[in-house]
């Protein structure tokens, strides 16, 4: 499951749990002609293939790993013994390239010169950029800019009055203190971040911003940000780097300041203490980082039917490798974090119904696509490439059904997303509880949208029916405790009963579910703070151009209403240039509810504006 918590501020699946309704399962007998059925899953054999993908060889299946390799040789092979055809375009595979990270190359250099003293500051030691920064040189005057914070709603500008085009900005991290109470106490603001922040320094026009620590709690260390740790684009338009704070106080005691000093006094009036540092203080660094890719692999394999349609079973089979940006236990990053339930169990799952389905090889009314994603946890890559170069007509795909972490059911409940995307989707599923033994009975929670942050998302976006199931959060989540151990197979396997019996119904039933457009409940905001007004977009992940694509636009959103469409590429906010992501969410975060906000976006590469009217979210 894909970590939204950063690229979007919203953890989708959070929003899930919060939006469901519940499904009316005392339901009359409906007369569906009962299909085929296939032999029951085998929980063991699942359980075996959850231990086998999440073992210590596998490495997490993290993208450019070996044992990302390791497994998806072992799903091949499992095709190949079942006899169902290669779907890809390399036989079982489809490749494609993900961005894996960064890495520091030789050239970073950090010079301050001051009068006829000259000082290189030690990369790593002394100084350290950050992963998203831009590679290049910066060399000019420098201004202390406070927090490095323009904080609208609390009257709060760091840069009021302050010439920063084409300087180098030094501004402490985090936030003044008084903006706990003022944002009800919550824990620090989105004005901490440091994304945040070098949006903001970029947006004033500075050349490079330089971060420091400042002060430091009982006991710690002035440690600077591992380079790689903190999520971000891959540039994010301006030179951004880390010194140490005795660096810093050097240069605020030639301006006759101390560092502790006008932190102090920032934070015990909430008034920004700006100022430009002593003109022969000269600053001269070069920041040199490389992009790391690696090519990874959708697995794909066919059991064909009697008619070209068919219904896509599929689950992503990749996760985080040893823990990258999207750990939930960051101090454990280098670790293995084995994803037995993200999503080795969703893997497994597709697996064993592959092994239950071979068997109707060719006495289905329609074709069954088995998918296997690699890229979903870097932003439903996998997915979104093959939607893009589908390797069998998309028109002829009836229903995506995904698994996401089926392996920790809990007191048979499960999560069932998109049973409004399908028009016989409820039929379908009430069908399918029925035709299970009375203690296979499960407690559905259904919610009819069908985006979230998984794989169907993708198909979603191509107007094709989807079906999601998924078995919860849990404390385990994103973290090395993921461990196969704690899968509970046989709800799992019972579930695996209940999804084989709906593939079975979609795959002969007389006329495919039409795809409905669901108009959804507007996202909440989870839980989290100032994520700004609703907009209604969804991003692209797979698209890394200029800009922000959208894959679609909400159903009566504001964008929706403003004309916005898919595919557009957003461009610009209000007076706000949009590159990336964070780029947009930093402007809306910026933004009110009710706000009209003049954007521009590019629609087959020619610029289109609109009025869009931000609404609240609910
Ligand atoms: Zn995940």
């Amino acid at each position: 499951m894909l970590n939204l918590l950063i690229r979007s501020k919203l953890p989708l699946k959070q929003n899930i749990l919060h939006r469901l309704i519940l499904f009316p399962l005392a339901v009359a007998w409906l007369a569906v002609a009962a299909t085929t059925a296939v032999a029951p899953a085998d929980s063991a054999r699942f359980l075996n293939d959850v231990k086998t993908l999440s073992a210590p060889d596998m490495e997490g299946r993290g993208a450019g790993t070996k044992g990302i390799a390791r497994a998806a040789n072992l799903i091949v092979k499992r095709y190949e013994e079942l006899k169902i055809a290669p779907a890809g375009t390399h036989g079982y595979l489809q490749p494609f390239t993900v961005i894996t990270g960064a890495r520091l190359k030789s050239d970073n250099r950090f010079t301050v010169s001051s009068g006829n003293t000259k000082k290189d500051l030690k990369t790593n030691l002394e100084f350290v950029p950050f992963s998203f920064s831009q590679s290049g040189e910066a060399a000019g005057e420098v201004v202390f800019a406070g927090y490095g914070i323009t904080a609208a709603e609390y009257q709060y500008d760091d840069y009021a009055n302050l010439d920063v085009k084409d300087k180098i900005v030094v501004a402490l991290r985090y936030e003044p203190t008084s903006f706990a109470t003022k944002s009800g106490n919550q824990g620090l603001t989105h004005h901490s971040q440091l994304i945040t922040k070098a949006i903001n320094a970029r947006n004033h026009g500075a050349r490079a911003l330089v971060l420091v620590n400042g002060k430091l709690g009982d006991g710690e260390e002035d440690l600077l940000t591992r380079f790689g740790s903190v999520n971000g684009p891959q540039n994010i338009g301006i030179i951004c780097v880390q010194v140490k704070n005795e660096v810093a106080q050097t240069w605020l005691q030639a301006a006759g300041k101390s560092l502790t000093e006008v932190q102090n006094q920032i934070n015990s009036t909430t008034k920004p203490a700006s100022f430009a540092l002593p003109e022969d203080l000269h600053l001269s660094l070069n920041v040199d980082i490389e992009t790391t890719h690696a090519t990874v692999n959708n697995v794909l394999a066919y059991l064909p039917g009697q008619s070209d349609e068919y219904v896509i079973v599929g689950a992503h089979y990749d996760h985080l490798g040893r823990g990258n940006v999207d750990s939930l236990a960051p101090s454990q990053i280098g670790q293995i974090h084995p994803g037995a339930d993200d999503n080795a169990s969703g893997t497994a799952g597709v697996l064993e119904l592959a092994r239950l389905l071979a068997t109707e090889r060719g006495q289905l009314k329609r074709g069954i696509l088995f998918m296997n994603f690699a890229g979903e946890e870097l932003g439903l890559l996998g997915s979104a490439d093959w939607v893009k170069e589908p390797t069998r007509p998309l028109d002829k795909a009836i229903t995506m059904i995904n698994m996401d972490m089926i392996g920790r059911i809990k007191d048979d409940k499960v999560y069932v997303g998109g049973v409004g995307t399908g028009s016989t989707f409820k039929q379908i599923l009430e069908q399918a509880q029925k035709d299970q033994p009375q203690d296979s009975q499960f407690k559905i929670e259904a919610s009819a949208g069908g985006y979230s942050s998984s794989d169907h998302t993708s198909f979603v976006s191509k107007k094709i029916p989807v079906l999601f199931f998924f078995s919860g959060l849990h404390a385990d989540y994103h973290k090395p405790s993921d461990t196969w151990d704690k899968i509970n197979a046989p709800s799992a396997a019972k579930l695996l009963d209940l999804i084989a019996d709906v593939t079975l119904q979609l795959a002969s039933a007389g006329e495919p579910p039409a795809f409905q457009t669901v108009v959804e409940a507007r996202p909440t905001t989870g839980g989290e703070r100032g994520y700004g007004p609703y907009f209604g977009s969804i991003p692209d992940f797979g698209e890394t151009t200029n800009g922000l694509k959208f894959a679609d636009v909400k159903p009566g959103s504001p964008a929706a209403k403003a004309g916005l469409k898919a595919g557009d590429i957003l461009i610009q906010f209000g007076d706000k240039p949009i590159k990336n992501i964070y780029d947009f969410t930093d402007a809306l975060r910026r933004s009110k509810v009710g706000d009209v906000v003049e954007v521009k976006v590019l629609r087959d590469g020619q610029p289109i504006t609109a009025s869009v009217k931000l609404e609240q979210r609910k």
